[in-house]
């Protein structure tokens, strides 16, 4: 966990954002699309101004997904990396957007290339924070077979993140999908334990492990409107937290 106070008037300090590649790809459904890229670099680079510590990892199903092209034949280890780098891709369009917003972003990359970004390096990661830069984590975990999420867990852990926020399409999590369901009622908390049991797909099971074994609660919001990563991080709007549950 991070040592320094949260900035006035925010509940943590230093903040592991989990977009997926989803989120970047807009009405389109698939690709970049830097339109719908805009609104979310801004959030981050206010969420960043008011003081909070912004480390981001970035999913890429809006471009490859390795499990989709193993199922139609693809070697599944082969299509995985396939899938680490077009997390690359959505990192450099996050960062450039980010920076467009007046905010310096730095991409640090499990899988390294050098003449593209950095590697990643926890020091350097911690370092870029220091310096109040927002850090990218791509790359995924660099190991095929584990998911974004996983990777997000990971980053949260080993970067001392007070909480990992995962940014998702609706404002919570639902007991059935409220697209279908109009009575699917919001949780405000659950236990990383009601999440594996009830097998709630929130994130892989690996990630809810890792966040409950590091005690690092998972915030679940909508990235869909403008403001609602600094609501979250005021403690206002709707979302779902997921801790220890009663007493954590
Ligand atoms: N991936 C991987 N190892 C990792 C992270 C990601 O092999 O540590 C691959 C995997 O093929 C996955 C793809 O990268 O399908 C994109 O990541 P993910 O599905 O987590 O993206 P998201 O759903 O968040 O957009």
């Amino acid at each position: 966990m991070a040592e320094t106070a949260p900035a006035k008037g925010l509940r943590f300090q230093r903040i592991l954002l989990k977009l997926s590649g989803e989120a970047l790809a807009g009405h389109k459904g698939y690709g970049i699309d830097l339109d719908v890229i805009a609104p979310i670099a801004r959030d981050v680079a206010a969420a960043a101004q008011a003081g909070a510590e912004m480390c981001l990892v970035i999913g890429g199903g809006n471009i490859f997904r390795g499990l989709m092209a193993s199922e139609v034949g693809m070697d599944r280890a082969r299509a995985d990396y396939v899938g680490m780098l077009a997390t690359v891709m959505n990192a450099l369009a996050l960062q450039a957007a980010i920076e467009r917003e007046g905010r310096p972003a730095r991409v640090l990359s499990a899988i390294p290339m050098p003449t593209v970004c950095e590697a990643y390096i926890r020091d350097k990661a911690l370092d870029h924070l220091d310096k109040g830069r927002v850090v990218i984590c791509a790359g995924g975990t660099s190991n095929p077979f584990f998911t974004t999420d996983t990777a997000a867990a990971l980053r949260a852990a080993e970067l001392g993140c007070d909480a990992l926020l995962k940014a998702t399409q609706v404002d919570g999590v639902y007991s059935a999908d409220p697209k279908t369901t109009p009575t699917a009622k919001r949780y405000d908390r659950l236990s990383y334990d009601d999440v594996l049991k009830q097998d709630l797909r929130i994130m892989d099971g690996a990630a809810i492990a890792l966040a409950r074994d590091n005690r690092i609660p998972i915030i679940v919001f909508s990235i869909k409107s403008q403001g609602s990563l600094a609501r979250v991080l005021q403690g206002k709007g709707s979302s779902t937290t997921i801790d220890g549950g009663r007493g954590a």
